[in-house]
């Protein structure tokens, strides 16, 4: 059997391992931060028609620049952007790629501050990237000073910030990201894939961008609006910066199809997002719960909660999903991330957790 040592794969390839949140055929999956609320009725409709409309014309290509869709998009965000200040791909992960292509790539260097979102890193290798692992404070904050003095010590060519961020599910303060406007070089990205799930009072980067030409905010549809399976995420920024991924993308990346859904779904998105309070609710519960019973929990702004197992976060995790639980280790020690899904999904986690690792009762 051929196998990838025989390849003539990239050196700096070898020995990687493909980003792969296990997809497992579990009666409660809370493992991937997605959205439990299935797309309500209304929306498949009106989803359908936009995506039927489309069909006719699949022999020709789409707008490679999706300016409708990008006009939409600006209009949910507000803030005062345009068309011009939007840019839009498969997923974030997608924009993100396309933002190192553009500003970063082979002799350059990306820093983002772990733990935090693990397709960051695999992201800087795929563009040939070299990474640089910053560290958030042991009770995984992140200080104005810290960023700074991180920053100060590699001047990297693109800085990813993550607020709120993924595993940890806490919001950063805008200190630190002015902080780190101030002290960087070069691009700062802040991923913003769970903005919509912050408790009030947390501002997002988005009202910075006005005179910051290097910052870039990315969001994606994938989680508040649960369209994960739509593939829809976007940047806000300079139209610069919008000009600069242009350079990058494959023509006509987005698809008509794709383009067609996305806009159907922002023309529901009072529908769609009003999932986001529910979720709220159960994420607050599952921080309430646990901390109620003792165990350690990070503040979350997100719709997950990272929470301690007192033990072998594997065993503790294999011991979930003998329950019919799927929860996520993120490979930190001693913590899993739970993602906060329906009442029902969320009753069937804590009462699953009730008698968990042996190790820790
Ligand atoms: N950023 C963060 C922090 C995420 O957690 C995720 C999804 N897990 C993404 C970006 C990517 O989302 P998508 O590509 O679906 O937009």
């Amino acid at each position: 059997m051929t196998t990838l040592d025989d390849l003539p794969l990239r050196d700096d390839l070898r020995g990687l391992t493909a980003y792969g949140a296990p997809q497992l055929d579990v009666a409660v999956r809370l493992n991937t931060n997605e959205n439990s609320y299935p797309v309500p009725d209304e929306v498949t409709a009106a989803i359908g028609k936009a995506v039927q409309a489309e069909l006719r014309d699949l022999n020709r290509y789409p707008d490679r620049d999706a300016r409708a869709l990008r006009a939409d998009l600006a209009d949910y965000l507000g803030h005062g952007l345009g068309t011009a200040n939007l840019w839009a791909a498969n997923g974030s992960n997608e924009v993100q790629q396309q933002l190192l292509q553009a500003f970063a790539g082979p002799g350059r260097t990306a820093l983002g501050f772990g733990p935090s979102y693990s397709m960051h890193p695999l992201l800087a290798a795929g563009t040939g990237t070299r990474w640089i692992g910053a560290l958030r404070d042991p009770d995984f904050g992140l200080t104005p000073d810290a960023a700074t003095e991180q920053i100060r010590a590699h001047d990297p060519d693109v800085v990813f910030l993550c607020s709120p961020n993924n595993p940890t599910g806490t919001a950063l303060e805008p200190a630190v990201i002015d902080a780190v406007l101030a002290a960087a070089p070069g691009m700062v990205v802040v991923d913003e894939a769970y903005a919509e799930f912050a408790r009030p009072g947390t501002p997002s980067a988005l009202s910075l961008l006005s005179g910051h030409p290097r910052l870039v905010v990315t969001r994606t549809m994938s989680k508040a609006f649960g369209f994960a399976g739509g593939r829809l995420g976007y940047l806000a920024a300079d139209p610069a910066v919008v000009d600069a991924v242009q350079l990058v993308r494959l023509p006509y990346h987005l698809s008509a199809l794709t383009q067609a859904a996305a806009r159907a779904a922002l023309a529901h998105r009072a529908a769609l997002l009003s999932t986001v309070d529910a979720i709220k609710q159960q994420r607050d519960r599952i921080v309430a719960t646990l901390r109620e019973r003792g165990i350690a929990v990070a503040d979350s702004d997100a719709n997950f909660v990272l929470f301690q197992v007192g033990g072998d976060q594997r065993t503790a995790w294999q011991e979930l999903l003998d329950r019919g639980v799927l929860v996520r280790d993120v490979g930190l020690p001693g913590w899993l991330r739970v993602t906060a899904g329906t009442e029902s999904e969320t009753t069937a986690f804590l009462n699953a957790l009730t008698c968990p690792l042996k190790e820790s009762t």
